[in-house]
């Protein structure tokens, strides 16, 4: 089932994922390793980081890199978005948080991904309700526990991560900061590349239309909604294969989904 807040093992590979090497690399030191090789971790004492926080732009990846890391080390995925877990009656979201919590518990090793993550531990210094301090009290009551409760690691996301909880990202929390980046022209035709691959009416040679200037701008999740665009052109004028004109046509009607790019920079 793929219902929020249950655990299963989803089905991205690290080939779904596009360009974001480096982030990769940091989140398999971070998570994969030892999830894997735990005796290794606890020979040499090392505790394994209880959670990363990555951060950037809309539409870039985060998700998708969440799901590659539980996939890839066999582990459990319970995905949570922040702003539905607060949506409930008073009381009723420390309870969801800590059946989160308790799901994973009981479903080890799991990957425990907390989307929209400045929606649930806003900063103390803006407006908070007393039902929102509840939750962050929640969650780091959780947190502070699961250095004895091996197997359970933490991936939040965030566009914004200075309206985050500071108390969030101290050693044994949320320890690692990685940002995830809007995709260069070269990124850009790797990322056309992995989405290529699972489309059947598609060649990989028309992933070089990223490096134009059409598609300047364009995130990957831009990028997949010019390959569903060009689809349904191609489509529509019953063609066996989508040609370099239906992306051209369809880039030209995707708007980039960030649009000032500042708003989001280191
Ligand atoms: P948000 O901040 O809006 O939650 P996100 O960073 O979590 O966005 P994803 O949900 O991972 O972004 O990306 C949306 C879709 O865009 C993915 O399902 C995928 O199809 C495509 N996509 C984004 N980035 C990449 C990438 N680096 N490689 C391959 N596909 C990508």
């Amino acid at each position: 089932s793929k219902r929020e807040g249950f655990a299963t093992v989803p089905d991205t590979t690290w080939d779904d994922v596009g360009a974001l090497g480096g982030v990769r690399r940091a989140l398999e030191t971070a998570i994969c390793d030892p999830i894997k090789n735990p005796a290794k971790f606890a020979k040499y004492g090392i505790s394994a980081p209880t959670g990363v926080l990555l951060w950037g732009p809309p539409g870039c990846g985060k998700t998708l890199l969440a799901k590659a890391v539980a996939a890839e080390s066999k582990a459990n995925f319970i995905s949570v978005k922040g702003p539905e877990l607060l949506n409930k009656y008073v009381g009723e979201s420390e309870r969801a948080l800590r059946q989160v919590f308790s799901r994973a518990r009981s479903s080890v090793p799991c990957v425990i991904f907390f989307d929209e993550f400045d929606a649930l531990v806003p900063r103390r210094s803006t407006e908070l309700h007393e039902a929102s301090a509840r939750v962050v009290n929640t969650l780091l009551t959780e947190l502070d526990g699961l250095s004895m409760r091996k197997g359970i690691y933490l991936i939040a996301a965030t566009n914004r991560p200075e309206m985050i909880d500071e108390a969030m990202l101290r050693p044994g929390r949320l320890e690692n900061l990685l940002y995830v980046e809007l995709p260069s022209p070269e990124e850009r035709v790797d990322i056309l590349r992995a989405l290529i691959r699972q489309r059947e009416a598609f060649t990989s040679e028309l992933a070089e239309i990223g490096l134009r200037d059409v598609c300047n701008s364009f995130s990957g999740a831009d990028l997949e909604s010019m390959l569903s665009k060009a689809g349904e052109h191609a489509m529509r004028r019953d063609a066996e294969m989508v040609e370099e004109s239906d992306l051209i046509e369809a880039a030209k009607t995707v708007r980039p989904s960030v649009g000032d790019i500042k708003k989001y920079e280191k």
